[in-house]
């Protein structure tokens, strides 16, 4: 173990220490499987690209992948279709709007603008290239996988709970259609984008997809190629500019890091050509986003000067 390896084992200790019992949000409930999980649940992991692994906290629960998820159907997207399409057809801009927003569609034409919020990342599900409902259910989760360097599955009780509530999504599927701006079956993009928030993973497999991105597409535990390395900037940036949803601006400010959250309570952080950073903790602020995994992430990237605005 390096030095350098030492200050962020420090920094790690001290993120946590700081903000695993931070006060403050409360646990999604329009989900009924999320308002069950412990809320004094945290943690926090870093997979370096050398695939160093370090963690702190309860890094082996594992708790809903949510949003985060579509951080991998994305990528898988951007295999399949190319960046140009992605951009012409989704989008590439945040809303400045919730993420399950319906005025964001009706103020651009039905367009999604972001791969990131819930009515792109239908849109996205619906543009991979599938055969079937299973087809497209299995490339994604294959995905999440081999980002994760793990076999990652669904929930089965998460996924009841999803697919009996998620009505507002049934209806964003439906007015994606009416804009032609879906490109299967509306149900069943909408089936198969609330399979992919229905898997569970740990914070070092969450870190170690984040890692995976740090590390150009190859996964640093596996060794295995999972994405191009010319895709990863465009993924990169949509996570920058929506990563975080209403809070990506500030986000980008004071952090200066790709990132996504998801509302089981996780946040994705990627350090270029360094890390990746996953941290966990179900209370969640007015935007959906994981109130101590988002401090810890913070503070542990401030005290070691990452930040992607910086000249290190
Ligand atoms: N499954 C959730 C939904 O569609 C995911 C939202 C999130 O994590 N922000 O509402």
């Amino acid at each position: 173990m390096n030095i350098l390896f030492n200050d962020v084992h420090d920094a790690l200790v001290n993120a946590y220490s700081q903000f695993s019992s931070f006060k403050g949000g409360e646990n999604a409930s329009y989900i009924p499987y999320l308002a069950t999980v412990p809320d004094n649940l945290a943690a926090i992991a870093i997979v370096t690209v050398e695939g160093d692994i370090l963690s702190k906290g309860d890094s082996e629960f594992r708790f809903a992948l949510e949003s985060i998820s579509k951080v991998c159907s994305l990528a898988l997207a951007l295999e399949d279709v190319g960046p140009s399409v992605v951009q012409n057809r989704i989008g590439a801009d945040p809303t400045g709007l919730p993420f399950n927003s319906i005025i964001a569609l009706e103020l651009h034409g039905g367009k999604p603008l972001s791969p990131l919020v819930n009515a792109g990342a239908m849109s996205t599900v619906s543009i991979l290239k599938a055969e079937n409902v299973e087809n497209r259910w299995k490339r994604i989760l294959d995905m999440q996988q081999q980002l994760a360097g793990a076999p990652v599955s669904l929930c089965e009780a998460l996924n009841h709970s999803e697919q009996t509530t998620n009505f507002h999504n049934r209806a964003i599927a439906w007015l994606l259609y009416s804009a032609d701006a879906i490109y299967c079956d509306p149900m069943e993009a909408c089936d198969v984008y609330t399979r992919q928030c229905s898997t569970l993973v740990n914070t070092v497999e969450l870190a170690t997809m984040a890692a995976t991105l740090a590390a150009c597409g190859i996964n640093p535990l596996t060794q295995k190629t999972v994405l191009t390395a010319e895709n990863i900037p465009f993924l990169l940036a949509q996570m920058t500019m929506e990563g975080m949803y209403g809070s990506s601006g500030d986000w980008a400010y004071t952090v200066g890091l790709p990132a996504k959250s998801g509302v089981g309570g996780g946040v994705l952080t990627v350090v270029p050509g360094v890390m990746g950073i996953a941290a966990f903790s179900p209370p969640l602020d007015t935007m959906g986003n994981s109130v101590r995994a988002q401090k810890m992430t913070a503070s542990l990237t401030q005290q070691l000067g990452y930040n992607l605005y910086k000249n290190r």
